[in-house]
């Protein structure tokens, strides 16, 4: 079945609607140009880049309504069903990524056993699993429902929700993981400064998104309607940075890691 299909036959009846992004969310140009067009099924995605600051993002693009469709529907069968087995695979998959995380925040010397680890877009949960088996307490959100009941039936600490989960943690985390979530987000600015206010004074967040120049992510799935922004290092640095945190290393993949910017009051950059 051609995954595209039920976008585009929905689109064409008005089901899913498409607006083209008004603003870079980064820096506020106006301008973009166009970057590539790319097939996911017989739907056209099409990538813009910011004149001004070089973003790449998709436009147009799903309504914020029909995103939420789109979630609520189409994308499950993009990510390969429902199920039992198919909870305990991705479960099994996310603790073979927390522990790739574990030891890559390892190489790059950051200390986290022990304390507090909240990953917003936890789904099933297996990647705070692996951190918890590291010795950290964790906390974890998902708009999935039925994912974070699985996670929560093996003990995690889970809830389902969005932003409107996160004043359930009590005390500030030490370290948030944001992985393959800033791509999927409409407004990343509002999501980074809520993550900065979560996040401990020393605190470290945890940025992963497909890499653009990260050969494993040119792949046939990497331009779709709920990838929203396509990042290089560069760019996905200049974003998270924009919102009240500094660099602290990185790659292509991309991978980055980030503390609090003390020069920057959390709720001082606009909204
Ligand atoms: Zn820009």
């Amino acid at each position: 079945m051609n995954e595209g299909l039920a976008v585009f036959a929905k689109s064409l009846i008005g089901l899913y609607r498409w607006e083209p992004l008004r603003s870079c969310p980064n820096c506020e140009a106006d301008r973009f140009a166009p970057h590539s067009t790319h097939r996911f099924g017989p739907l056209a995605i099409r990538l813009r880049s910011c004149g001004s600051c070089g973003l790449v993002a998709q436009s147009p693009r799903l309504t914020e309504p029909s995103l939420r469709r789109f979630y609520a529907s189409d994308y499950h069968a993009h990510q390969g069903g429902r199920g039992a087995a198919h909870a305990a695979g991705q479960f099994e998959r996310g603790m073979r990524r927390g522990a790739y995380i574990v030891r890559w925040l390892d190489e790059q010397g950051i200390r986290f056993r022990g304390g507090l680890v909240f990953e917003l877009g936890c789904s099933y949960g297996g990647v705070l699993e692996a951190f918890r088996r590291e010795g950290c307490r964790v906390q974890g959100c998902d708009v999935s429902a039925e994912a974070v009941a699985y996670g929560a039936a093996r003990g995690l600490d889970l809830a389902a929700g969005s932003l409107e989960a996160l004043p359930r943690a009590e005390q500030p985390a030490d370290l948030i993981l944001l992985s393959h979530v800033l791509e999927h987000v409409a407004d990343p600015q509002r999501l980074l400064q809520r993550m900065r206010a979560a996040l401990a004074p020393r605190g470290v967040l945890y940025v992963e998104v497909p890499g653009m120049r990260n050969p494993r992510t040119q792949q046939r799935r990497y331009a779709q309607p709920a990838h929203l922004w396509y990042f290089t290092l560069e760019t996905a640095r200049r974003v998270v940075e924009a919102n009240g945190f500094r660099f602290m290393s990185g790659n292509e993949v991309v991978q980055g890691v980030f503390c609090p910017d003390a020069e920057a009051p959390v709720g001082a950059s606009t909204t």
